[in-house]
């Protein structure tokens, strides 16, 4: 269909799995809770970046380019997997990463070193503003680069989120599902989300949580996701229009803003790894799922819905945040859940 006229890359193992979390649910009083592992996408240690890149780097390798930028966190999990996938491609992978070098390299910087990427620390400016002086300096090199966006989030990057939902579909009929819940940071798994859940003419609620403050100057973060729903699918040749009333973006989550742990996420973390031995993320999957819960605490989602978690990835980072998360407190499962054993 429409996805089919776009040069793609496979760079993953799809479809990823799809499994009920019963235990999970029933220590939350009730609704089904299906969760959709995208952590395994199996892109050195896998994450919902690998979707956007089978795209993004289908194009690179169309236009003949042999170099890779990008840009992000330290602990960025679409550096890792940007550095993983031009490993496989045999490209040469730039990183420009925010804030100074740190003493030492964990989780994903560790990982992006393994990968022989070629790091450039860009101090303050830490969205890739320092992207075309470095775009610039390796065409003088004689190399061909290719800018992979902040996030991997343009209308390219989307499209494996129109995919996605897709596949989902064709693992078990979305209208099953009352609610779709996910991290959302720089769009573009919402915005492709949006326009899949278009295309398939289905009316689940999909709610994005917000990761991260609005930066300020820019349009809002809604109204970027709207934009990129809106580019995606113009380039699919697809009429549909987006506006405010498609999207759904929490931002009643953010706490002390961006990478910043607190007792939801940590408390999200240690529940789903006690009642399911998944692991979550302490950015982005740990906060997401924290807000999940507590829309059930609240009874926005209740006994009778069908919920699906979208597991983004991210749990690298996980290690090099062992110093700023205290596991001690929350070692048990509070007593108001239910410890059931699993049926069979
Ligand atoms: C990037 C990322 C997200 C957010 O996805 P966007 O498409 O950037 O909104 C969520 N979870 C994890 C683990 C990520 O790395």
């Amino acid at each position: 269909m429409y996805m089919s006229n776009f040069p793609k890359k496979s760079l993953g193992f799809f479809p990823t799995p799809l499994v009920e979390l019963s235990r999970l649910g029933r220590a939350l009083g009730g609704p089904k809770i299906f969760i959709k592992r995208d952590d395994m996408t199996g892109l050195a240690l896998g994450g919902n970046k690998t979707r956007k890149l089978e795209y993004l780097l289908g194009d690179a390798v169309i236009q003949g380019c042999d170099t890779v930028i990008t840009a992000g966190a330290a602990q960025s999990n679409h550096c890792r997997q940007t550095a993983a996938a031009a490993a496989y491609l045999g490209m040469e992978c730039h990183l420009v990463l925010g804030g100074e070098e740190p003493d030492q390299a964990q989780g994903n910087l560790l990982l992006d070193k393994i990968l022989g990427c070629h790091i450039h620390w860009s101090g303050n400016h830490r969205k890739g503003e320092d992207i075309p002086k470095i775009f610039e300096q390796l065409k003088v090199s004689g190399k061909k680069p290719y800018i992979v966006p902040y996030g991997g989030s343009n209308q390219l990057g989307a499209l494996g989120f129109v995919e996605a939902l897709k596949e989902l579909e064709s693992q078990m009929k979305v209208e099953q599902f009352s609610h779709v819940v996910f991290a959302s940071s720089s769009g573009g798994t919402q915005a492709g989300l949006m326009v899949g859940k278009k295309l398939l003419n289905k009316n689940f609620q999909l709610i994005g949580i917000n990761i991260d403050k609005d930066e300020t100057g820019e349009a809002p973060f809604g109204q970027h996701i709207i934009d990129l729903a809106n580019r995606t699918a113009r380039m699919m040749g697809v009429s549909d229009c987006f506006s405010e009333q498609d999207l759904i973006l929490n931002s009643n989550y953010i706490g002390e803003g961006y990478g910043v742990i607190g007792k939801l996420e940590t408390e999200a973390i240690s529940l789903v790894a006690q009642t399911e031995g998944i692991l979550l993320d302490p950015v982005y999957t740990g906060r997401a799922m924290g807000g999940l819960i507590d829309l059930i605490h609240m009874g926005v989602i209740d006994k009778k819905d069908t919920a699906l978690f979208w597991h983004t990835g991210g749990v690298p980072a996980l290690f090099a945040y062992s110093e700023k998360i205290d596991f001690s407190a929350n070692a048990r499962l509070p007593a108001n859940y239910s410890t059931a054993a699993r049926g069979n």
